[in-house]
């Protein structure tokens, strides 16, 4: 694993970079006041509420609450993750991105690989022009449908048949063979020595989302087993992650994403022009899979054949799907007739049949219709059954407007009392199948927050410099409003950090406990430009406040302890200084 980007460095790239130039060259953007506008990219709207704020280096939108910083947007418009994120804006300006730790050597491996595993494509693909034998392989396309753009586009190949085609274009060396290996395109020999890993196959390049090539999928070209086999685990290839055509898939319009098993359903729906269309690498669908899809889109298709195992890996996806089920995203299925794969069924029934809304079954109708199924729901036993069997899914869904409309529909089918269901749900615990769902990217907006702390950190986020205000050093300790042990750390960050940004603020937190609340209150702060009131008196007002109840707080703790009669000199001198004289009960 590469080390973690240091903080200091998110801090310097984003001092560097500018969020209105990030967001403009994919949505345009216009000047409105002190802020920039355009319609937002994050949801259908006809008058512009997504608002881009250059003082802040923040964006936020009125309309659905999406907001966040330049790495915020490419991580939710662009799809990033993280750290490609940061990649892509270190390059705009120019930037290394340094990492900590000694790893800095194992990223050098990779790159290596990648820039190796880029040869062996070329290889593969030169061979289906050119090798004398590669007549079948092209004709096992053209059997199968697929155009010479098409493969051109997916990069299709031919592994030629024979022990070491490739060790001999690309081995030159014993460090070239050894390269190779580590690539997953060799097998060691018992006896010392290696050989081609992929002999007489079709080949399938697999690339991550970023265009890197990361491995292979070959066909066998006769009737010898396995028909599939993909390249190994290595440094740079993880079966259970990786998505075939997620590169290709990332240019199309993705309302909503299809996921078929394998590399020829993929193909057929893309030569049928469903080009937002991803196949898993003969895995089950994992939690990383996931993740990785919903970047891409919030809705997803599962495509399955008709048959018992379909239905088998259908419902292992939907139980995977379930704890990442925030608002906003959604999960389908597709069911193949009986006999069918996509490849088979799309060919025969065209585009418009493949993707007619009739056709999907939304997976909370899958869910109940499944289990509903199983039990007698005539009887009060069954009911209690069904109750107890349908409980786990239930509690493995985030809270949502969907999780709100199932409890409904199991109460009624069970003919229980909403209330009841609660219960019984709150009594298992979480199921053990569903790990805590990640907190939605998108906060929504809330409107003011009128509390002390919030409003001081509004302020804070608004303009950092207000910081300066607060006396020196900062005493909340003690003071045990919720929030200000963050206060107090956010007070510090500003202060160490003097002309730091709210983007910047923000980022610091990225990925903690309060990083919801912090975006939420980033957005809000927006509001204060409206606000025509003296920042700097609302911030002192408010620092006051807090002071005074501190005070009040520290003077109730003493009276306290002083009752039992326990009150040193120096505690009675501090109780007199805080304006009160001891002995008189504090009636708060
Ligand atoms: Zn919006």
């Amino acid at each position: 694993m590469a080390g973690r980007i240091p903080q200091h460095f998110i801090d310097d790239l984003l001092s560097r970079i500018d969020i209105v130039d990030v967001i403009d060259s994919v949505v345009p953007l216009r000047k409105a006041g002190k802020n920039h506008q355009a319609l937002c990219p994050f949801h259908e709207e006809k008058t512009p509420s997504f608002t881009v704020s250059q003082d802040k280096q923040f964006y936020h939108c009125f309309g659905c609450g999406a907001n966040g910083t330049a790495i915020s947007f490419l991580m939710e418009y662009s799809h990033m993750d993280f750290v490609e994120a940061v990649e892509t804006l270190a390059a705009k300006a120019g930037l290394e991105v340094p990492r900590e730790g000694g790893y800095v050597r194992k990223d050098d491996d990779r790159t290596e690989l990648y820039e190796l595993l880029e040869l062996v494509i070329e290889y593969y693909r030169r061979q289906l022009r050119e090798h004398p034998l590669a007549t079948r392989a092209v004709e096992y396309l053209k059997g199968r449908g697929i155009t010479g753009e098409l493969a051109a586009k997916f990069e299709l190949g031919f592994a030629p048949p024979g022990w070491d085609n490739l060790i001999n274009a690309l081995g030159k060396s014993d460090a070239a063979v050894q390269r190779l290996a580590a690539a997953g395109m060799l097998i060691k020999r018992d006896t010392g020595g290696y050989y081609d890993r992929f002999r007489d196959r079709v080949m399938f390049p697999i690339r991550d989302q970023r265009g890197r090539a990361l491995g292979f999928g070959g066909r066998v070209l006769d009737e010898g087993t396995p028909k599939y086999l993909n390249s190994p685990e290595t440094p740079v290839f993880h079966k259970g992650r990786e998505l075939y055509g997620a590169y290709q898939a990332r240019a199309a319009s993705l309302d909503r994403l299809y996921v078929v098993e394998g590399y020829m359903d993929a193909l057929a729906l893309v030569q049928f022009g469903i080009t937002h269309v991803v196949a898993t690498l003969g895995t089950a669908v994992t939690r990383d899979h996931l993740e990785r899809i919903f970047r891409l889109t919030s809705r997803v298709v599962f495509c399955f054949d008709g048959d018992e195992a379909g239905r088998q890996a259908a419902w292992r996806a939907l139980e995977t799907s379930l704890p990442l089920l925030n608002d906003g995203r959604s999960v389908y299925f597709r069911f193949m007739p009986e006999g069918d794969d996509p490849d088979s069924f799309v060919r025969r029934q065209g585009r418009v049949e493949f993707e007619a809304d009739a056709g999907l079954v939304p997976l909370s109708d899958y869910l109940l219709n499944t289990l509903r199924g199983k039990f007698e729901l005539g009887t009060r036993e069954g009911r209690a059954l069904f109750l107890d069997a349908v409980a786990p899914y239930l509690r493995s869904l985030p809270a949502s407007a969907l999780k709100r409309l199932l409890l409904r529909d199991v109460a009624t089918l069970a003919a229980a009392d909403p209330a009841d269901l609660d219960a019984l749900l709150a009594s298992g615990g979480p199921a053990k199948s569903a790990p805590r769902p990640a907190a939605p990217a998108r906060t929504p907006a809330r409107g003011t927050d009128r509390t002390l702390v919030g409003q001081l950190i509004r302020l804070l986020l608004h303009r950092p410099e207000l910081a300066l205000l607060a006396p020196e050093p900062v005493e909340l300790q003690g003071v045990s409003l919720p929030g200000t042990d963050f206060v107090q750390q956010l007070l510090e960050l500003i202060r160490s950090n003097p002309g730091i940004r709210c983007a910047t603020i923000v980022e610091h937190w990225r990925g903690s406990r309060y990083e919801g609340r912090l975006r939420e209150l980033a957005a809000g702060s927006e509001a204060l430009d409206a606000e025509d009131f003296d920042l700097e008196a609302e911030f002192q007002s408010i620092w006051r406040e807090v002071q005074t109840r501190k005070g009040r707080q520290r003077r109730k703790e003493l009276t306290q302890v002083e009752r039992l009669s326990d009150l040193s000199e120096e505690g009675k001198a501090a109780l007199r200084s805080l304006g009160r004289p001891p002995k008189v009960d504090a009636g708060e």
